[in-house]
């Protein structure tokens, strides 16, 4: 059942005033007070274009799992039975829609994270020669929270702790072993022939799953941040917030996912913010985890992805010249992303 533009219209402005809905950041959802669970800000009724996964009117809240999948199912669900425009008995389109939306039935959110205690003896630090060897500023230290237990608690000898902070509070923490890559396994491999203690290259956090992270995140302003982008870690977001001069750049942020993939939950937090167009910004090798990554995000944010034409080089490696070029010429759609990857 297509609706027309005009139908559309009415339904979103009606459903607005009957659930007190606000838009979110992109215009792609109404945010209301849930209608089974009565938790607010959770619930969601999808407005923007159909997409392969997406239809609209459908509505889902993320705090109690609650989810409908036609026009017809959302108008029973608040009780507005009255407020559907077609004739509604089709069934191609209930067989349709709950094969378009998978992965949200019965699908809860759960954002809830409790604050963690940094290992014993850390201690903030404004300079560190492992830091300084990555490119470390001192607007970095200043805008970063890092620091090292300074010899006192020999878990973390050799390690930058950088804490993760969501609202203020610290929820986790990621410690970085101070040798490369490259050294920490040959050691490793020398401890499997003669014995010793293995080196872990992170020690982090596990009170709180890092799925229900993301680091930076405070740099986003409810209602003021329209544009984030979206990397693998913190040293990227470090390397981003720098060259591009992101320190004081309210409108824009760069935050990072711990990996290749966002989470639904990563994916409320930003949009319980407000944020409107999300860039992508994950290495240039991982064209998978980009393309199905990018799929996840469309339904939310407009969509762009970074593309890194050295599939080798990551945001630290890449120069303030070749990062402008990026932002520049190489910002893709998901669409046009999709197409360059399969001719390469
Ligand atoms: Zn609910």
């Amino acid at each position: 059942m297509a609706l027309s533009q005009s139908d559309t219209e009415f339904l979103i402005r009606e459903l607005t005033k009957e659930l007190d809905a606000k838009p979110d950041g992109a215009g792609k959802n109404l945010i209301a007070r849930c209608p089974c669970c009565g938790k607010e800000g959770k619930y969601g009724i999808y407005i923007g274009k159909q997409t392969v996964r997406k239809k609209p009117f459908m509505s889902h809240c993320f705090s109690c799992g609650r989810s409908t999948y036609s026009l017809e199912g959302l108008l029973d669900f608040i009780g507005r039975p009255d407020l559907m425009i077609a004739p509604t008995t089709d069934l191609n389109a209930k067989l349709g829609t709950t094969l378009l939306f998978p992965l949200e039935e019965g699908e809860e959110i759960d954002d809830a994270l409790g604050i963690v205690e940094l290992p014993e003896f850390y201690r903030r630090c404004f300079t560190h020669p492992y830091l300084k060897t990555r490119g470390f500023t001192y607007d970095d230290y200043e805008y970063f929270q890092v620091g090292s237990t300074r010899g006192l608690n020999f878990r973390y000898d050799d390690y930058v702790i950088f804490p993760i902070i969501d609202r203020g509070d610290i929820v986790g923490y990621v410690s970085r072993h101070t040798w490369s890559k490259d050294e920490i396994d040959r050691h490793n491999s020398r401890v499997r022939r003669k014995g010793g203690y293995r080196i872990l290259r992170f020690r982090n956090s596990t009170e709180n799953d890092f799925v229900k992270l993301l680091y930076n995140y405070d740099a986003v302003k409810e209602g003021v941040t329209d544009t984030i982008i979206i990397t693998e870690g913190i040293f990227d977001v470090v390397a981003l917030t720098r060259k591009k001069e992101l320190y004081d750049n309210e409108s824009m942020a760069a935050v990072a996912t711990f990996g290749k993939k966002i989470s639904r939950t990563q994916i409320y937090k930003l949009q319980s913010k407000g944020v409107k167009t999300v860039i992508l910004g994950y290495d240039g090798d991982a064209v998978e985890a980009i393309k199905k990554t990018a799929d996840e995000l469309n339904a939310y944010f407009r969509v762009l992805i970074a593309d890194i034409p050295d599939a080798k080089k990551d945001w630290e490696d890449l120069s303030c010249d070749e990062i402008d070029d990026i932002f520049s010429h190489r910002l893709r759609t998901p669409a046009e992303y999709r197409l360059l990857k399969v001719q390469e």
